[in-house]
């Protein structure tokens, strides 16, 4: 099969193409894992990353790619959950212990044995992968492949964020960053909060311009000011300035949950910036998002289904899945993107 493997980690500015197209055995479903012959995955902040070393996979080669949407063509199971030649999607959790206190609660996103689909596992950059079958989704069937794929990160971790905020319909929202996950958010907010106001913050004009489009209150620069305080914000940013600048625009009480798996460094120098009164005081509160659950993917797809979220993406067919990656380093970005696996250039 065609799969684009990633040999080591790289400084993208010193190599733009990271991934090399190889051929590769078809990988054999053990005892309770199926075989899918991946039809779209989608290209996440994620990978860059992986790529980058900030969050590497744990061996080399490793295949990436966490929002696979594809067709069951094996099942190796006594008790099949999904029939042969049925569509499911996968995540970015692809297995977690399932016996410790996360685990039983819920919330095995913070599972100390969570693996990842496409870092731990080979993930689906590829034309087919195995999985876990328990670690599979159904798709709701109003949804085409395309639009499927960013809902399985993207959405997931968006809706968990949205959660995680503790946002109330009537209270405002803020978002900085406009990508993939942001622009679902909104959608997802929109219909949720009908009282509420969006503010979103982005140093790309073509995001803030896209963001008005989808029904945004306000959108200006991570450096400009709202016209109103904000009761929640989601940060979706890689890096710092968005994040101490978000906490000076929080109402008191207000929370800012920063929905990255990694922050880069560069810029880390904005944190001696923070100044307690202004940015801290008044029970302000920070919160991370970590991965999601199962049960994230499996709310938010009968969300988006019903609402329906139908996500904004670019395809690409997977031989270009370097030229994704990098346009989603340099921010081009309307929308999701998405690889194609049964499309040729
Ligand atoms: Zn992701
Ligand atoms: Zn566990």
């Amino acid at each position: 099969m065609k799969a684009m493997l990633l040999q080591r980690t790289w400084d993208l500015e010193e190599n733009p193409e990271p991934l090399q197209a190889v051929e590769v055995p078809v990988p054999q479903p053990s005892p309770g894992e199926m075989l899918v012959r991946v039809t779209a995955c989608g290209v996440c902040h994620t990978e860059l990353d992986e790529i980058e070393g900030r969050t590497p996979p744990p061996r080399f080669p490793m295949i990436l790619g966490h929002q696979v949407v594809g067709i069951v063509e094996e099942t190796n199971s006594e008790s099949p959950i999904f029939a042969k030649g049925e569509r499911v999607g996968i995540g970015w959790i692809y297995s977690a212990c399932g016996k410790c206190d996360y685990c039983r609660s819920g919330n095995e996103n913070l599972c100390p044995d969570f693996r990842a689909t496409g870092r731990d596992y080979y993930g689906g950059y590829a034309e087919y992968m195995t999985v876990p079958q328990a670690f599979a989704y159904r798709i709701p069937e109003i949804f085409s492949d395309s639009e499927a794929a960013p809902l399985l990160c993207a959405g997931a971790i968006g809706y968990r964020s949205l959660r995680l905020s503790g946002m109330r319909d009537g209270q405002t929202l803020g978002l900085t960053g406009f990508g993939a996950s942001a622009h679902i958010v909104l959608k997802l907010a929109k219909y949720l909060f009908p009282h509420s106001e969006f503010f979103v913050f982005s140093r790309s004009e073509s995001e803030q311009v896209f963001a008005r489009e989808l029904g945004a209150a306000w959108a200006g620069n991570i450096t400009d000011s709202p016209p109103v305080n904000l009761d929640c914000m989601i940060d979706t940013t890689p890096v710092w300035k968005p994040v101490v600048e978000s906490l000076r625009h929080l109402a008191p009480g207000g929370r800012l949950v920063i929905n990255a798996i990694r922050k880069e460094d560069l810029d880390k120098h904005h944190l001696l910036e923070l100044d307690y009164p202004l940015h801290l005081w008044m029970e302000k509160e920070i919160k991370s998002v970590a991965n999601v659950s199962r049960q994230d993917v499996r709310e938010f797809l009968q969300l988006a289904a019903s609402i329906p979220i139908r996500p904004e993406f670019q395809e690409y067919p997977l031989i270009h899945a370097n030229q994704a990656l990098l346009e989603l380093k340099n921010r081009k970005i309307k929308g999701a993107k998405v690889l194609r696996l049964d499309r040729n250039p």
